[in-house]
């Protein structure tokens, strides 16, 4: 059937072109859709993710029933969110692992109890879930990597702050950059002095590591990329306590109202942006169409992405750089946040 008109109109450009199950067929058996998102380091989840999600569900089928939980960064509480929101009736599970590894016993249990998982913003590592949407990461790192290239000084010293070793997406984003960045420090025009990751993607720890990155150099640090605005968050505190914060690029990801603050008082100077509406817009009509008929949406799926164990079918959207010079339109025509809000900053 083709997509309702209703659904089509709410939902961005991407997702219209596709066919969705008729809806009206399915309401008839309603479905339980649980959405499982992992922590609340990043703002993103718990202001953009549940709320679009909820909406998108709701718009590809008026009937769903959803169960929402947060695991706080523990992954023994996701797998528990898990068994709970199966025994409490879910068709389907939207999982966005705490930790890719661990997420497997996730969708191991799911199986056993025939309930498909779709793998949310973070793939599921060795295991069998039935589709992932995400953004396409490692495109992320290489815009973050593109911009420390084009914005530090020749031979300058450059830090990394990456993220959670637990969460896949970091070491897409690390490769990313190092692809752009690794042949610069081969041909001796950067170098790369200080890298690590960041339990929990913790804006505490980054601040910590970057402290101790600018000891060691005795504050000689030309560059820090940082994996999103919640490291980068840290690491601009740690430079603002030796007088850096705005005179070293610093990267970021999520286009978080805290980030385009700082950006817009040019302390951060450009983050990621990742349209998660339209990303939850992804996953909700997956969730819906493969609880109803357990197939994806025809013309959904753009991609096939390894998990380990098997090639998972895919929608990865792209991600797109956002600096003082572009906010206005990108984050703000797209009605992802307000420059009042912006002022304000969180
Ligand atoms: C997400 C980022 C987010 C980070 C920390 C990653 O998996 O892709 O958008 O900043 O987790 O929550």
């Amino acid at each position: 059937a083709a997509l309702p008109f209703w659904l089509a109109a709410a939902l961005p450009a991407v997702a219209q072109t596709i066919a969705m199950p008729d809806v009206t067929q399915i309401s008839a058996k309603p479905i339980t859709v649980a959405f499982l998102m992992p922590e609340n380091s990043s703002p993103r989840y718990e202001q953009v993710d549940r709320p679009e999600f909820t909406k998108m569900a709701k718009l590809a089928d008026p009937n769903v029933n959803l169960i929402i939980s947060n695991a706080n960064s523990d992954p023994d509480t996701q797998l528990n969110q898990a068994q709970s929101a199966i025994t409490n009736g879910a068709n389907v599970l939207v999982v966005d692992p705490v930790d890719g590894k661990a997420g497997a016993a996730i969708v191991a249990y799911a199986k056993r109890n025939q309930v498909p998982v779709i793998s949310y913003d973070r793939l599921i590592q060795d295991s069998e879930p039935a589709a992932y949407v995400s953004f396409d990461n490692t495109k992320v790192g290489e815009l973050q990597g593109q911009y420390i290239a084009d914005h530090t000084k020749p031979g300058g010293n450059v830090i990394m702050i990456g993220g959670a070793p637990t969460d896949p997406n970091a070491f897409d984003f690390r490769d990313g950059a190092l692809s752009v960045l690794n042949p610069l420090v081969k041909a001796g025009k950067l170098k790369i002095v200080y890298s690590v990751m960041t339990p929990d993607w913790s804006p505490e720890n980054a601040f910590q590591e970057t402290q101790q990155a600018l000891t060691r150099l005795s504050n000689n640090v030309d560059a820090v990329l940082a994996a999103n605005d919640g490291t980068a968050s840290g690491a601009i505190r740690a430079l603002q306590a030796v007088g850096l914060a705005g005179k070293v690029p610093v990267t970021g990801q999520d286009a978080t109202n805290g980030g385009l603050t700082y950006i817009l008082e040019g302390q951060q100077s450009m983050t990621v942006f990742k349209y998660v509406p339209e990303e939850a817009a992804a996953a909700a009509q997956l969730a819906v169409s493969i609880g109803a008929t357990g197939a994806p949406p025809a013309g959904l799926i753009n991609a096939q992405v390894n998990n380990g164990k098997i090639k998972v079918p895919s929608v990865l959207l792209t991600p797109v750089v956002v600096t003082a010079d572009n906010i206005n339109s990108t984050v703000i025509k797209t009605g992802y946040t307000t420059l009042a809000e912006i002022c304000v900053g969180a």
